[in-house]
């Protein structure tokens, strides 16, 4: 497995592969991998010729006020996991090698898909994510990308932009991979005290029930969001940002009764530490 780590060397590899017909898939990452990348790293290993994995932690998709210098990097592990894989290069570049300008070229995605849920608490993120994930499909040229459905939102606006900008590759969205216990595996969780993570079961165990009422019939989105917050209020570490729930594809607002797939969404904090989770609700069941 090759380290690069300038557009450069990769454009180069990328370039050979080309060449040769080799298929590609990638799988952009901000490193500190656990078992939830490697279910993309796997999947891309299975389905492709080569496997990129990028290891990024990129400056644009995080606020002012956010952890982006505290965020893990664990560049020598995060290799060693990507090796085991079977990942063929880990793109591991710098910040300016990713950004060589001092203005910007942005790539964003408008409207209520980027505005809602984590778009409202954190008004700069899309872009970020959308820009920095354009250049990255520019230069590893996937025929395949690999994303996980724990950053749902994420996932949709990048279906969104893929085929608002016509970009040649499919974009696969693979489950979210928890702990035994429920809670979803996350490069935060690092931050979590013994008392926050246990805490933070509150989140599986709240976003399960609801999807077991749904199961057993209940179509209301607004009970079943209800009862999600009230577990969670009832957890005295948590503090909510938000508890919502939205139509898929594209996250319109969900009519009720609910009919079609429903996405239920929480972002809650526990501490200084904000976790995500979530659970679709399928209309077909
Ligand atoms: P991140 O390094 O947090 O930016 O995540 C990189 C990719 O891994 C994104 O597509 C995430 O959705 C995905 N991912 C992160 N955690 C999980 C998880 N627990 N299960 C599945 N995919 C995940």
């Amino acid at each position: 497995m090759q380290v690069i780590k300038t557009v450069k060397d990769l454009q180069a590899a990328v370039a050979a592969y080309k060449k040769d017909g080799v298929s590609i898939g990638l799988v952009p990452t901000m490193g500190a991998l656990h078992e939830g990348h490697g279910s993309l790293i796997s999947a891309a290993r299975k389905e492709n010729d080569a496997v990129i994995v990028s290891v990024f932690v990129n400056p644009t998709q995080f606020g002012p006020t956010e952890d982006l210098d505290a965020y893990p990097r664990t560049l020598d592990a995060d290799c060693e996991m990507a090796q085991a894989l079977g990942a063929d290069i880990v793109f591991a570049p710098s910040a300016r090698e990713m950004y060589p300008s001092d203005d910007d070229t942005w790539v964003e995605v408008t409207g209520s898909i980027t505005a809602v849920l984590c778009g409202r608490s954190r008004p700069t993120h899309f872009r970020g994510v959308t820009t920095v994930v354009s250049k990255l499909f520019l230069l590893a040229q996937p025929d395949r990308a690999y994303f996980g459905q724990k950053d749902a939102q994420q996932a949709e606006v990048l279906k969104r932009m893929v085929k608002d900008l016509f970009f040649p590759l499919e974009l696969v969205v693979l489950p979210i991979v928890r702990e035994a216990d429920g809670l979803a595996k996350s490069s935060r969780n690092v931050y979590l005290s013994a008392e926050e993570r246990k805490a933070a079961l509150v989140l599986s165990r709240s976003l399960a029930g609801a999807a077991a009422r749904f199961d057993a019939g209940e179509r209301s989105g607004a009970a079943l969001a209800q009862e999600v917050r009230e577990q969670i209020e009832a957890e005295p570490l948590a503090t909510i940002d938000y508890v919502e729930y939205y139509a898929l594809p594209g996250l319109t607002e969900a009519a009720e009764p609910l009919t079609g797939d429903t996405l239920l969404a929480v972002a809650v904090r526990f501490g200084t530490t904000r976790l995500i989770d979530n659970v679709i609700l399928e209309g077909n069941k």
